[in-house]
């Protein structure tokens, strides 16, 4: 076998988000094919053979890729619209729309919510994808396609919804699949796409939507099925006041008592949101390891409320960062993320301490491939792990009078990202996508955007 290519990056700040948060001041990460080799303070070692890229990055901090642990890429284009309401009015106005997705659109749409999350700095996606309109096509390939096209790590957390309006649930009839519909494609999504080695590019989760789109027997047999078959299970959780007196009228429990009930709190489970939360949820959430996707934009854009991330944290339970559906967080980006989830949470808890840089920037990292059930592969930086990490300017007007690049990056302006690496492979130079046509997409989503709004007209 060919000894494997090497990329050194060398004369940068690195945060390796390691279990000590180990940091060089200027330091070296050496790449050998898919995987980190080596990394340290100074130069890289003398002598290596194979090298067939040096990278000069003064002036740069290296982090490991961020990780975007909840999101919905069909909303890209559905952004902009309802606009002043909260998650319920929200969802009644968009449902309609939503309804009338088809593969064209949904393609376009994962390849505008991928492109825009990469070139960001995101090496890891997910798309929580829950809308299976009759006769709309190959969704879930499609969305795959994008994502292997890019050249990003992706998790699909294949969705379903089967209560619509006639059984008490949100969505309108046409927008929901049976019980046993959702189940069988769920299973065969897993059995085609799901990959379980280390250097892994697509795997798939089991993902019923939330308590008042989905039944208890999709809850109950959406578990059973995701253990039987060895994968993750995703939904939303306690994402606002009314779905937790939804949960108390329906069930008469609240949501984290009902997801238990039904199996689905547990090491292998993780929750968008998790905004109203007791101590007692947040004590069962962590003696069973259940993981929350964090998501502080869409919590303020829908005025849903703060999650408790900081007693989150101090209780032991993983979190990571998710930027959700673009119809709730038109920016799409997750580095934005880290400064919104220091600030919402020190506004949450009305403490200057609740949240600090360096705790931002694991869960964007760590605390995110924790979640998606991947920090053996990804989320830090360390010899052996897979070569997926991001090349932030530090040095231009943004951040260059800030010393300490960790604070510069998290505290300060969206930094540009000069390179993103994912197994080893170089994503995105200077901003821009490596592995597709930004513009294209550009013009495609809003075409896309314009046909799903003229189809959808009442
Ligand atoms: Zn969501």
């Amino acid at each position: 076998m060919a000894a494997a290519q090497r990329i050194v990056i060398e004369n940068c700040s690195i945060a390796t988000v390691d279990a000590h948060d180990t940091e060089y001041d200027t330091g070296h990460v050496v790449l050998a094919g898919h995987r980190i080799e080596s990394l340290g303070a100074g130069r890289a070692p003398e002598g290596l053979e194979n090298v067939v890229r040096r990278i000069d990055a003064t002036g740069h901090l290296v982090t490991p890729g961020l990780v975007n642990t909840h999101h919905h890429f069909y909303q890209w284009i559905t952004r902009g619209l309802a606009t002043d309401h909260n998650l319920f009015d929200w969802l009644v106005a968009l449902y309609p729309t939503w309804a009338r997705i088809d593969e064209r659109m949904v393609r376009a749409a994962a390849q505008g919510s991928l492109a825009m999350m990469a070139r960001g700095g995101v090496t890891t996606a997910m798309d929580h994808h829950y809308v299976y309109p009759k006769g709309s096509g190959d969704l879930s390939g499609a969305i795959i396609g994008a994502a292997r096209d890019m050249g990003v790590r992706f998790t699909l957390a294949r969705g379903s919804m089967d209560r619509s309006e006639k059984d008490g649930g949100l969505p309108p009839d046409f927008a929901v699949e049976t019980l046993e519909g959702a189940l069988a494609a769920t299973e065969e999504t897993v059995k085609q796409y799901h990959d379980t080695s280390f250097e892994a590019m697509t795997q798939v989760a089991v993902a019923p939507c939330s308590p008042f789109s989905i039944s208890t027997e999709l809850l109950r047999q959406g578990a059973e099925l995701a253990r039987r078959l060895g994968v993750r299970m995703h939904t939303h959780g306690s994402e606002t006041v009314e779905e937790e007196k939804f949960c108390h009228e329906l069930f008469g429990m609240g949501p984290t008592d009902y997801f238990e009930s039904t199996g689905w709190l547990g090491e292998d489970v993780w929750m968008a949101h998790c905004v109203h939360m007791n101590d007692s949820d947040i004590a069962a959430f962590a003696r069973t390891r259940t993981g929350v996707a964090h998501c502080p934009s869409s919590n303020a854009r829908l005025a849903a409320g703060i999650a408790r991330v900081p007693d989150m944290l101090a209780a032991g339970v993983p979190v990571g960062l998710g930027v959700d559906g673009t119809a709730s967080n038109e920016s799409g980006e997750l580095h934005t993320e880290l400064r919104n989830a220091l600030l919402i949470n020190r506004l949450g808890a009305h403490r200057e301490s609740a949240l600090t840089a360096r705790q931002a920037l694991r869960l964007g990292t760590h605390g995110g491939a924790r979640v998606l059930g991947r920090a053996a592969e990804i989320g830090s930086l360390e010899p052996g792990k897979l070569a997926d990490l991001v090349l932030w300017r530090m040095d231009t007007l943004a951040h260059a009078s800030i010393a300490d690049p960790v604070t510069a990056l998290v505290f300060g302006a969206a930094a540009p990202v000069t390179a993103s690496f994912v197994n080893g492979r170089q994503i995105v130079e200077n901003g821009r996508l490596l592995t597709a046509d930004e513009d294209a997409i550009a013009r495609s989503t809003r075409d896309e955007a314009r046909r799903l709004a003229e189809i959808a007209a009442p």
